[in-house]
């Protein structure tokens, strides 16, 4: 469903990501888990389309999207936090996708309501940013990504700016909502204990390369490296 052959980027001198390969299912939840600077961002920017390959293709439904802009993959995308904009209410910043697609008023208006309830807070659309929680934030983040109905979800380190608590119930409520929507996800973090939770695979990534590719309890069972043993093992 989403296929990255042979993805290749450097910055200048900088070789951030290499030969990097991967098969994606549709309705697969995939998490490049790996430590600082290790590239996994970088992917996740060319599968967007806010950064090109240095060379390699991306593969959307059989779609070469290699050389497209991003609004034109039709792929929404979540990020850390604080992404919300703050001038615009949370119904707003919901139906905000799907104004630029040019989707009409009552549409949008259904829409929006139909992503505030899927996220639980359906009251809330009147809301600004900063009268929510940084927990609702995420949620209405999450909620601005899906409305536009996109084929591919992408996520970075949506959860690493939040308490314990509310990390792990958001986790599993993205999850949920993944699973019922059955849309194809990548996920990036540096969190061993997030990425086994609620992945389908895990791709361990170590200096700009995919080091293994796995089941959770594959990279924690069987490790193929000792870098992976290290990383997502006891060891940590
Ligand atoms: P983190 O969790 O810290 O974001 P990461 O695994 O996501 O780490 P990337 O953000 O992909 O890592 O960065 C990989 C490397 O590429 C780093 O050395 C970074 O400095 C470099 N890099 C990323 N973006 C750029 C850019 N636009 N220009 C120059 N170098 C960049």
């Amino acid at each position: 469903y989403l296929t990255l052959n042979h993805l290749e980027k450097s910055f200048g001198a900088n070789h951030v990501v290499k030969d990097f390969n991967l098969d994606i299912d549709k309705g697969e939840f995939v998490s490049f888990l790996g430590p600082s600077g290790c590239g996994k961002t970088t992917v996740l920017r060319m599968v967007a389309g806010f950064e090109m390959p240095s060379s390699g293709s991306i593969v959307i439904e059989g779609q070469d999207v290699t050389g497209l802009r991003a609004n034109a993959r039709n792929i929404g995308m979540m990020f850390q936090a604080y992404a919300l904009f703050p001038n615009l209410t949370v119904a707003e910043n919901v139906a905000f996708g799907l104004r630029v697609k040019g989707v009409a008023r009552a549409e949008r208006d259904a829409r929006v309501a139909e992503m505030l309830a899927l996220i639980g807070l359906p009251d809330l659309g009147a809301r600004y940013p900063f009268q929510l929680s940084g927990g609702q934030q995420q949620r209405v983040a999450l909620a601005r990504a899906l409305a536009p109905r996109p084929r591919v979800l992408l996520l970075d380190e949506p959860l690493s700016a939040l308490d314990a608590k509310v990390r792990v119930s958001l986790r599993n409520e993205i999850r949920a909502i993944q699973q019922d929507l059955g849309i194809t996800t990548i996920f990036v973090t540096h969190d061993q204990e997030e990425a086994l939770s609620i992945s389908d695979r895990i791709v361990v990534m170590n200096g700009g390369v995919a080091d293994q590719v796995g089941t959770p309890f594959e990279v924690y069972n069987k490790p193929s490296s000792a870098f992976v043993a290290n990383f997502v093992g006891t060891l940590n």
